[in-house]
């Protein structure tokens, strides 16, 4: 077994080496959910291609990823599109990065969840979208979305107050073309280890909270990438979005 710790994270791989890389990040996973007395199966892996190239992106759905997740529309659209004509396996799309009112439409067009919805402002516009969706026969039922949570407080991250994700997926919730299928958030930026879980635990317990009060779709946390995800598989987190253990650090940010 090769894992992420023995791989050289400072190092663009070749495309060459990409599936070993994704190999070895399923390999970290597994011994991660191991650890923490879980299940493989309660953990997907959702990889992180903002800024690769579609062939590089390519070659880890051939390697075996099945979930993408973008941050920038832009690259979300023409990533999918090359895919597509390069008849590339498989997979579901998810929008990781801040969505822009203005880049909504394109963004419900070419992923299939958006994890980053931040204002009700935002999930009312994502409602209209998929009610005309469902209108032109675009679509059949919701569109699926998760909530961002500023778990960490800092201000530089997008994200609900933990103490206002209640309020706000309660009326998310009542919009009719949305379903709520979970809490979405970066964590603290950090290397002390106590903070990063405990930004992963309020995620966790708001998630718990959420799904008492009866938002029952409410099942996923997407939380964890390469520098944090075994703390947060241990914190219970069922998506881990990660760039760097298989792309290697990104060509520019
Ligand atoms: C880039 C990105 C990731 C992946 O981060 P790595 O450290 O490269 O694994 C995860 N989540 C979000 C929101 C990102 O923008």
């Amino acid at each position: 077994m090769v894992t992420i710790s023995e791989q050289n994270l400072e190092v663009i791989p070749s495309l060459a080496e990409i599936p070993g890389r994704y190999h070895a990040l399923e390999d970290t996973v597994a011994a991660a959910v191991q650890k923490a007395g879980r299940q493989r199966a309660e953990v997907r892996i959702e990889l992180a291609a903002k800024y690769q190239a579609p062939e590089r992106v390519h070659a880890a759905l051939l390697a075996g990823a099945t979930l993408l997740g973008h941050n920038i529309i832009q690259q979300l659209e023409e990533s999918e599109k090359e895919l597509a004509a390069a008849a590339a396996p498989a997979h579901r799309t998810h929008v990781i990065g801040h969505v822009q009112r203005n880049k909504a439409r394109r963004a419900v067009e070419y992923a299939q969840c958006i994890e980053t919805v931040d204002t009700l402002k935002l999930a009312k516009r994502l409602n209209e979208l998929q009610e005309e969706r469902i209108e032109t026969g675009a679509a059949a039922g919701a569109y699926d979305v998760m909530l961002q949570v500023n778990s960490s407080g800092a201000e530089s991250q997008y994200g609900i107050a933990p103490e206002a994700t209640l309020d706000i997926a309660g009326e998310v919730a009542q919009l009719p073309h949305l379903r709520i299928i979970g809490l979405m958030t970066i964590g603290a930026h950090t290397t002390d280890t106590a903070d990063i879980a405990h930004s992963f635990q309020v995620t966790r317990e708001l998630r718990d909270a959420l799904q008492k009060a009866g938002v029952s779709s409410a099942t996923e946390l997407s939380m964890g990438m390469t520098h944090d995800l075994e703390i947060a598989i241990a914190e219970g987190s069922t998506i881990i979005r990660v760039g760097t253990a298989v792309f290697g650090p990104r060509p520019r940010q």
